[in-house]
């Protein structure tokens, strides 16, 4: 049993507070949440669930949030998610060209799309409302397992019973919080600026101010998003052109211990889920859900925690090189990518093999993030 901040006496459900039973509650409607919530209805062929989805912000501020994001995904996504399929595209993204240090600029292709976000995920929403999904708006605030039901506290006062309970709440999540597990999180911010940007391109650029990440230039219609690690420094000094808006959140990353607590599953950046190499949380949150989903299906929460932390997405060594790359001055940071200067290619791979074994954690996880990185 596990029990909350609140004290039992404090969540005495009122008389007249309007009471919600489900099977799968899902808190948040974000990338993970939406797709646990779709595939918790589209999954349950015989119809033996009652899902509800909650998410704390209306429609303006619901589109605000989600719009705060790179919003760029690999087509790989969709292989992952189908039957959803990519819609609500600004741009295809093809190409990929890195900086770093010591003037080498390394150019790759990406298959890969800018996606208009929030609508894509209104998308995906409206898709699990018309499976016969339950969504509510509202907020999340405390919750109490017993007896293998969970009670959960709204903003209003209204309660909603569950059996399973998905925490979908993103990179502060209050569910990790009152579970008592602590995250790795870090803030971003990214400008929208009024500057034609490289169509079908996305632009790195690494440097030891960024500490283990980097800037980046992803297009978005005729504007571009530059963002980077939110730092103490003077940061609009980074950006040309004229800011059309700014915008800040965290990114939780490197994954926790479990996944699962009872019948509370943790998916998303809740669950620290994007990649500590790329920062890229929306492939890794809507597979998580996914995986969530199934488990419900098949009455069994441990075996999501099994396979995420089977998969590819939770490789410790994503958190490894971070780790490494953070401490690298800008020498080191040139030296280790030398060996890619032209590409990453047979001869590049036996070369970094031969000559630059030290960094062999860090090539690894730039290989594996290739595959899941995005
Ligand atoms: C500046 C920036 C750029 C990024 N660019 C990219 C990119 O290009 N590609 C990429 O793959 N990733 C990118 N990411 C990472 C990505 O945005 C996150 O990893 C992703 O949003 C995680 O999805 P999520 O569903 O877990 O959480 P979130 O997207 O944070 O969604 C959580 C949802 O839960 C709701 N919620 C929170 N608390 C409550 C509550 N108490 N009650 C009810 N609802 C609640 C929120 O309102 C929100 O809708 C970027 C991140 C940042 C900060």
């Amino acid at each position: 049993m596990i029990l909350c901040f609140y004290q039992l006496s404090r969540m005495m459900i009122p008389e007249k507070a309007k009471k919600i039973e489900c099977d799968v509650l899902v808190v948040g409607a974000g990338p993970a949440g939406s797709s646990a919530a779709f595939f918790s209805e589209l999954l349950d062929e015989d119809d033996k669930h009652e899902v509800c989805l909650i998410e704390r912000l209306d429609n303006q501020k619901y589109l605000n949030y989600h719009e705060m994001c790179g919003e760029g995904v690999s087509a790989d996504l969709f292989r992952d998610i189908s039957p959803i399929k990519p819609s609500c595209i600004i741009e295809k993204i093809r190409k990929v060209r890195e900086y770093w240090p010591g003037d080498i600029e390394i150019k790759t292709t990406m298959n890969g799309y800018i996606i208009d976000r929030p609508l894509f995920l209104k998308g995906i929403v409206d898709q699990y409302i018309k499976l016969g999904g339950k969504y509510i708006q509202n907020s999340f605030v405390d919750f109490i397992e017993k007896e293998g039901e969970i009670k959960v506290k709204l903003s209003d006062g209204e309660f909603v019973k569950t059996k399973y309970l998905i925490a979908a709440d993103g990179a502060n999540s209050l569910i990790r919080k009152k579970l008592g597990i602590k995250g790795r999180v870090k803030p971003f911010i990214q400008y929208v600026v009024d500057k034609e940007p490289e169509h079908d391109t996305l632009i790195f650029e690494y440097d030891e101010k960024w500490k283990g990440d980097y800037k980046w230039e992803f297009p978005h219609g005729e504007t571009t998003k530059v963002g980077f690690p939110f730092l103490k420094h003077s940061d609009s000094e980074e950006i040309e052109g004229t800011i059309l808006a700014k915008q800040t959140r965290m990114v939780g990353f490197g994954g926790v211990e479990n996944n699962v607590h009872g019948n509370i599953l943790m998916v998303g950046d809740a669950a620290c889920h994007s990649n500590p190499l790329t920062k890229g949380g929306i492939r890794p949150g809507m597979v998580s859900g996914k995986m969530a989903a199934e488990a419900i299906i098949n009455d069994n929460p441990l075996e999501y925690d099994k396979k995420w932390k089977k998969s590819d997405f939770a490789s410790p060594l994503f958190l490894k090189a971070f780790n490494m790359l953070k401490e690298m001055d800008n020498h080191e940071l040139a030296r280790h990518i030398r060996p890619f200067r032209k590409g990453f290619n047979v001869f590049s791979t036996i070369k970094s093999l031969l000559f630059y074994r030290k960094y062999l954690e860090v090539y690894k996880a730039y290989y594996l993030s290739n595959r899941v990185g995005w």
